[in-house]
């Protein structure tokens, strides 16, 4: 299974930046032995999709409604992104949990809708550092997985710590090993056999430096990248990390 290398631009990237991001990524992901995608704000999906046509390197949105359309004001519904030129969207991220109060229940019925349409989800999961001081990182990633994913999942996970997410800190190589494998174990139990297709990213402050460590942690599917992802060289530097 071919790694995945997400960016998530987060409220980052105006015109300039976005072709200054994916004009590089381009011609830069061509041969690359793993799978890269760009997630910006809803702003430039389309900027990044023009950029990017024809390319190896897929947009994703960052969130999506639940409804296809109607009265929801701010909301764009998985059908717009879609519309908009992606193919992806991340759901559930630690900053749309804690930021707009996102239940493992709302996460759910978001991944439906963005199947439903034909994208790709990345479900996001991961504990704060107190669940983690007080060991209960299992429970909550658990917990996460029980609730967010549908039955019949077949998208791809990231286990992000929330403290190790814009911090500079990253999770050791043990901690890594030890959570991807409580989820991989997590996921067969809940989706049967497909539970070992699904691509499981680790994501929290990786870097060009530590991506190959990280990359090679045995059940570590790819990365999702914040920071780094906006700059090209540095998310190429992590791509090019990446395992078939
Ligand atoms: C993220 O936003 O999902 C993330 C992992 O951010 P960073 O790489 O900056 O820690």
């Amino acid at each position: 299974m071919r790694q995945l290398i997400a960016g998530n631009w987060k409220m980052n990237g105006l015109a300039g930046d976005t072709a200054a991001i994916c004009g590089p990524l381009r011609t830069g992901a061509d041969g690359l032995a793993c799978d890269l995608l760009v997630c910006p704000p809803f702003t430039r999906i389309v900027t990044a999709a023009n950029i990017l046509v024809g390319s190896a390197v897929a947009v994703g949105g960052q969130d999506c409604h639940v409804n296809e359309k109607g009265a929801h004001t701010g909301d764009i519904s998985a059908a717009m992104l879609a519309d908009a030129g992606a193919t992806w969207v991340i759901l559930g991220h630690s900053e749309r949990r804690a930021d707009h109060g996102e239940s493992d229940a709302l996460i759910q019925a978001k991944t439906k809708a963005a199947v439903a349409t034909g994208l790709s989800p990345i479900v996001c999961v991961g504990e704060t550092e107190a669940q983690r001081v007080a060991g209960d990182q299992n429970k909550i990633v658990g917990g996460q997985l029980a609730g967010s994913l549908p039955e019949g999942f077949a998208g791809v996970v990231a286990y992000e710590p929330v403290w190790a997410i814009g911090t500079g800190k990253t999770a050791t190589e043990a901690d890594v090993a030890a959570m991807h494998l409580f989820i991989r174990e997590t996921l067969v139990k809940q989706l049967g056999d497909a539970g070992n297709k699904v691509r499981i990213l680790y994501g929290g402050s990786v870097r060009p430096a530590n991506a190959s460590t990280l990359l090679a942690v045995p059940h570590v599917g790819g990365a999702l990248v914040g920071g780094a992802a906006l700059n090209a060289a540095d998310f190429l530097g992590i791509a090019k990390a990446a395992k078939a």
